[in-house]
């Protein structure tokens, strides 16, 4: 990833690809004290920019790294990579970190740097496996509970589980790992959301410290556009069997079907193709880079929310 041409912006300017480096005594390598963000360029626009740029202001609160820079300079900074790069389309990923300033388990002191890195990404999926759906194997680590770890914060130390449950699945055949909560109830994928129709019903866990992601609330809102019903609630392994399309949401895979998982097999179809289609029509409207469904976003953005 490293050897390529192009930009990454990085503490305020634009600097090329390979001069992109931080040290080796950064306390973000060290101690994965750092937050980021995964998004997709549609179009030469950011799919709700302006929710991952608040998700990367909030993940950073919750884990003590005061950002300097406000949730509007990361937009502009992030439109700016974008232009510089000449993407239509493919995948952005802003980094903060922290610093080199201090190495120790205590991060006083560090200093907080911020990269946005924009590159052509296809898909997270292999075309076969988004025709035919993906197969899932059950992981064996579960998502911590919030007396355990700030789960809602998409920091870089809370990945080590999803790493290891990924590889372990690809290794063993699979395309990705569904996780369990800490209370043994369906939590979400190594890095998406999971969606389940049982009765023509739209399933999906609450977010109970995982993460509310961002094309999570994208199809809902599609879905209840189509008057479909959606339930949050508690989602158990026992749904698993009573669903007769499952699927995960993310910004990396989109809309991907499932159609393995755990000794279940789920038909593509006939929801989940409709609100790809509907997905693929809503990335490509006009006024894509805001908040859209994401509200509790704004809010908290607006200080509403803690
Ligand atoms: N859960 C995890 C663990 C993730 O890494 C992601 C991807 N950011 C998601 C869910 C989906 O979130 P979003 O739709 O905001 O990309």
């Amino acid at each position: 990833m490293d050897d390529r041409d192009g930009w990454i912006w990085l503490d305020g300017a634009l600097v090329p690809w390979r001069e992109a480096r931080p040290h080796v005594l950064s306390h973000g390598l060290h101690y994965g004290s750092g937050v980021f963000e995964g998004e997709r360029i549609y179009d030469g626009r950011v799919f709700r920019l302006a929710a991952h740029s608040a998700r990367l202001v909030r993940s950073a609160r919750l884990v003590d790294i005061d950002l300097p820079w406000t949730r509007e300079e990361i937009d502009t900074a992030t439109r700016a990579v974008v232009r510089a790069n000449g993407l239509a389309s493919g995948y952005v990923r802003p980094l903060a970190w922290r610093g080199s300033e201090a190495l120790g388990v205590s991060a006083i002191g560090t200093g907080v740097h911020l990269a946005i890195a924009p590159w052509e990404w296809p898909h997270y999926f292999s075309r076969e496996a988004r025709l035919r759906g993906i197969r899932l194997d059950m992981a064996r680590f579960r998502r911590p509970s919030p007396e355990s770890a700030p789960g809602e914060s998409k920091a870089s130390g809370l990945y080590i589980i999803c790493t290891l449950e990924k590889d372990r699945a690809i290794k063993a055949g699979f395309d990705d790992a569904l996780m369990l909560d800490w209370k043994g109830r369906v939590a979400e994928a190594t890095g998406a959301n999971i969606f389940l129709v049982i009765d023509g019903r739209l399933v999906t866990p609450r977010p109970d410290n995982f993460l509310d992601g961002i094309t999570r609330r994208a199809v809902m809102g599609l879905a209840r556009a189509r008057g479909i019903e959606v339930e949050e609630r508690d989602v158990w392994p026992d749904d698993l069997a009573r669903a007769s399309e499952v699927f995960l949401t993310g910004s990396a895979s989109e809309i991907t079907p499932v159609r393995e998982l755990d000794g279940q097999y789920y038909q593509v179809g006939p929801l989940t193709p409709r609100l790809i289609d509907d997905f693929a029509a809503l990335v490509l409207r006009e006024d894509c880079e805001g908040f859209g469904e994401s509200a509790h976003l704004a809010d908290v953005e607006l200080g509403k929310a803690a």
